[in-house]
């Protein structure tokens, strides 16, 4: 029965929403009662629920009857209600009776009281004064059944039972200091109406219309409209569950040594759990799920609010929705030669949904006519009519309905359906919430009003409401957060205990290189880091810092500066590329540069790129072996292969986010302990970079170069398209060349590289005149260097690219940049992108070409046009969507963030705190109260230790 019954849900609440006109499915609801009837008939499985289905369809077959519009809000609010379980079924009696009502009028009210949840609820206090209330369902049913006499006792009983109305006041204001939750449970639900065995207590005026709710022997009550005796005044299902700050329990006192034990339980495998067998282990390894922990860390990929769906009527194009439909019909569609697409019509009662799976056609077993799905993807329109291309799907779970409530979808694999996900979910999220210790110490929540672990686990699993959820996820994001921080901190710790070479040199050297290296003056912001980095690197302690700089802020200039300190002292530099081509780049530019190095010794450079000849890359790797190589510009495997070095001082890593953990290992493993400089375009918020590379010092590159020109970025709506691949050609015919991004956003490279062919074929096209070449993730790496290197020479006019992390080469002729799909990605990548172009003396365009016109992505995009400051641009994405398009993929070292989106401006700054209040207080972590935090601490992070 629940699907049907959910369906009805939609359509009362929007016939509600519309107004009761019955226009919520076309032909009516009595119309519609008939197949509803059916469907919901076949769907029941307990006598309850057919006596639900019965009541129901009596009412919706007698709704068309009703000309009172107030009267039909009644009834679709008492249907609602039902259903909802808010009010309890009347008896059979009553069901019966209830049935013809719309025809006739109903006996008058002779039941036995009901057992029923017996308090009014909060909601009912929103409902406006009596006097004020647009029609008096009492009059009402005065005024449409005037052959009824009033009932004489009922002026007596007003009046007796204001005295009780004050009473009740009293009490609903004392219940509203109390948060909802805690009410509602103190209730037995949320809103439960005032009906059943405490009536006599409770009626305020409207009980009078409501005779069944109590008053045995009360006989007298004339209700000429079923309706009268129902519930109204409540208007949506169900009233949001709020909670404004996380319920906290106190702490429960166990044994340290016991509460270690039960949290490295975490590790077990999943085969401990209960309805996992070998298989189900298997299709979980496929998920990276192992242990018990990888389970509670499988985080749903979102959360699907039964009670918030959408009607197919009210569908709107562009967006990503989440809808439940029945199917009506499909088909099979022979596409080209071999491709079959399976084609289905769902229809809601409110309207259809034509959905197409392409190359799908083996689903058609699955799609069969009747059957229910929960269907999420994006909404195009075709003709006015709503449509999904492959969208997720899910076939409905009953138990899903009968708690109507939020949905946790997860990411699935084969062997496992969703229905069983949860299932397994459920159970696991159950037993760990209630025993899992809570690591954090209670100093720390106290100071961050956060929740407690089990009630974060279990919200974060299954929310109670949407609040819980994001109590739960501020709690988990501050633990991932807190956690990694405080990993790295002892790392770096740990790691600052072997010393450093120090390498000092005095300013009059520093002066007199600049002044002769550079044909510039160079930026204060470029003095500042370089100062910034000798300060660090005279130091015996190893430098690890971070340069953030925008693109074309000067960073090599200062990663030059820094590696003419370890030449300086007799020591060797390193600079590593994360290409091969962009290796070359450098070696060129900085050795030219470093011609003019004062002084009769001039540094010896050299390039190290798998693209070197065997025997040129022996000699490099003996010059570096015998020190009379003094700088050395390659790839990471510079580092990493059988290298050895006479003496490395220093080593730049050019657009890498992190110098990790191990490479530092490998170095040192080599008796080595350089210095270190990271530098990365991308810009990161300094909270956010402070927190994820805690073990950084940070010097931002606030200022560019002068003189250079503003790239002019445009918005461009789809049908200004060929203007602007004219506005592209005019500059091809000068001699200039275009990059156009098709950034990827299907979850699969194959499919992502498949769409990029297409494109690059497309575009071919449109540009027949020039060289359009293509490049993608799914090419090799020599593949890749080939094209790169082609359009770099100017042998490429245009080049097609999913992202511009592929194209790691500057080519200062290009000066026109297209990105497609510009309204998915965040503003600090989009200007990453824009930073392909600019580097020369051309003026420069940039086309965002969004593939949605929401007034949301509109606004946003229309940053990019106003300002050209990276970091002024991330700071709008953190705000507006969470870290996860600052961070996106590329993930800082050994910690797997997860919720990036959640990752907002205060609870970084709020982990950051805490993380560095805890390692000034007690930097090993060893006070008793901070113990289990250690614990879980080298759990995550340190695979050395054994726990099992
Ligand atoms: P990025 O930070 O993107 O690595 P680069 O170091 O490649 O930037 O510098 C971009 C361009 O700006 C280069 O051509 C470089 O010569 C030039 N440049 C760097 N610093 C200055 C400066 N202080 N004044 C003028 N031009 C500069
Ligand atoms: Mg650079």
């Amino acid at each position: 029965m629940p699907s049907a019954i959910e369906q009805l849900v939609k359509i009362l609440k929007l016939e509600r929403q519309q107004g009761a006109n019955n226009r919520a499915v076309v032909g009516g609801l009595r119309a519609y009662s008939a197949t509803w009837s059916m469907q919901a008939y076949e769907q029941a499985r307990r006598p309850e629920q057919r006596r639900l289905v019965d009541e129901l369809t009596s009412l919706m077959r007698g709704y068309d009857d009703i000309g009172e519009r107030e009267r039909r809000l009644q009834i679709v609010n008492y249907m609602l209600d039902r259903v909802t379980g808010r009010v309890q079924p009347p008896t059979e009696r009553e069901v019966f009776e209830a049935g013809d009502a719309a025809k006739q009028p109903p006996p008058t009210a002779q039941s036995t009281p009901k057992p029923v949840a017996p308090t009014e609820t909060p909601a009912h206090e929103s409902r406006p004064p009596k006097s004020e209330m647009p029609a008096d369902p009492r009059e009402q049913a005065a005024r449409e059944q005037p052959a009824q006499p009033r009932p004489p006792r009922q002026d007596r009983r007003d009046r007796a039972e204001q005295t009780h109305d004050q009473g009740r006041r009293e009490e609903r204001r004392n219940k509203q200091d109390r948060p909802r939750g805690e009410q509602q449970r103190r209730e037995g639900g949320p809103n439960r109406p005032d009906r059943g065995q405490h009536g006599k207590q409770q009626h305020d005026r409207h009980d009078q219309q409501r005779p069944r709710g109590g008053d045995e022997g009360d006989l007298s009550f004339d209700v000429s409209d079923p309706i009268e005796v129902l519930h109204t005044g409540q208007l949506d299902i169900p009233t949001e569950i709020r909670l404004a700050r996380p319920p906290r329990s106190p702490r429960p006192n166990v044994d340290p040594e016991a509460a270690t034990d039960i949290m490295r339980g975490l590790r077990a495998s999943v085969e401990t759990v209960r309805g996992i067998g070998p298989k189900m282990v298997e299709s979980l390894a496929n998920l990276n799920v192992h242990t018990i922990e990888d389970m509670l860390a499988l985080l749903p990929r979102r959360y699907d609010d039964y009670t918030r769906l959408t009607s197919i009527s009210r569908l709107v194009p562009t967006q990503n929705t989440t809808v439940i439909a029945t199917v009506r019909r499909s088909e099979l569609k022979a596409i080209k030669s071999k491709r079959k697409d399976l084609w289905v019509e769902f229809y809601d009662g409110t309207g259809t949904l034509h959905v197409t799976f392409f190359g799908q056609h083996y689903l058609s077993r699955t799609f069969q006519p009747s059957t229910q799905f929960v269907l999420h993807g994006r909404v195009t329109a075709f003709r006015g009519q709503p449509q999904m291309t492959n969208p997720e799907w899910e076939q409905i779970d009953p138990e899903n309905l009968r708690q109507i409530g939020i949905v946790p979808i997860y990411p699935l694999t084969e062997g496992i359906s969703g229905r069983t996900m949860r299932r397994l979910m459920r159970d696991t999220v159950t037993y760990w919430a209630e025993r899992l210790p809570d690591y954090m110490p209670v100093t720390v929540l106290e100071r961050t009003d956060l929740a407690d672990l089990g009630w974060a686990i279990k919200n974060l699993h299954f929310p109670e409401g949407h609040d819980h959820l994001a109590h739960a996820r501020n709690r988990y994001v501050f633990d991932e957060l807190l956690l990694m921080q405080l990993s790295i901190l002892a790392t770096r710790r740990e790691w600052q205990s072997t010393p450093a070479e120090p390498l000092p040199v005095d300013d009059g050297f520093m002066d007199e290189f600049i002044a002769s290296v550079f044909p510039y003056s160079l930026t204060t912001a470029q003095q500042r880091a370089i100062a910034d980095i000798r300060h660090d690197a005279a130091k015996p302690i190893p430098m690890n810092r971070l340069l953030q700089g925008d693109v074309g802020s000067g960073k090599t200039a200062v990663a030059i500066s820094a590696m003419i300190l370890a030449f300086a002292n007799g020591k060797q530099a390193a600079l590593m590329a994360p290409t091969g081509i962009l290796a070359e780049q450098h070696y060129r530019s900085i050795s030219r540069q470093l011609e003019a190095t004062p002084g009769d010794r001039k540094p010896h450079v050299a390039l190290l790129t798998s693209a070197l000849s065997a025997a040129d890359k022996r000699a490099v790797i003996a010059g570096l072996a015998d020190g009379s190589i003094d700088i050395v510009i390659g790839t990471h495997a510079v580092i990493e292969e059988g290298v050895t070095f006479q003496n490395l001082g220093l080593a730049v890593i050019d657009e890498q986010h992190r110098f990790g953990v191990q490479q530092r290992g490998r170095l040192r493993g080599k008796g080595l302990n350089p210095h270190v400089l990271v530098m990365t375009a991308t810009p990161i918020p300094r909270t956010l970079a402070l927190t994820l590379f805690a073990d950084l010092d940070l010097t931002v590159l606030d200022e560019m170069p002068p003189g250079r020109t503003p790239i002019d970025t445009y918005i461009i709506p789809d049908v200004k398209r060929e203007r602007m691949y004219r506005f592209v050609e005019e500059q091809l015919e000068q001699g200039r060349q275009a990059f156009i991004v098709h950034p990827l956003v299907e979850a699969s490279e194959t499919i992502e590289a498949a769409s990029a062919v297409e494109e690059y074929e497309r575009l071919s096209q449109v540009f027949y005149r020039y060289r359009v070449g293509l490049l993608h993730g799914k090419m090799r790496p020599a593949e890749k260097d080939d094209i790169m290197g082609a359009f770099s020479h100017g042998e490429i006019d245009v080049l097609v690219t999913t992202s511009v992390a592929e194209v790691g080469v500057d080519v200062p002729n290009a000066n026109v940049i297209i990105i497609e799909g510009a309204n998915r990605f965040g503003l600090a990548q989009l200007h990453q992108f824009r930073g392909r172009v600019g580097r020369g003396q051309h003026k420069s365009t940039c086309f965002l070409v969004p593939d949605a016109d929401t007034p949301e992505s509109e606004a946003r995009l229309k940053a990019l046009t106003e300002t050209t400051d990276g970091f002024k641009l991330a700071e709008i994405d953190w705000q507006q969507r969470g870290a996860g398009d600052l961070i996106g993929t590329r993930q800082s070292g050994r910690s797997k963030l997860q919720l990036l989106h959640a990752m907002v401006p205060h609870l970084v700054d709020m982990a950051q705190r805490e993380a560095r209040t805890l390692f000034e207080e007690d930097p090993y972590l060893t006070l008793p109260e901070h113990r289990l935090l250690a614990e879980r601490v080298a759990m995550l992070y340190d695979p050395e230790i054994d726990v099992s």
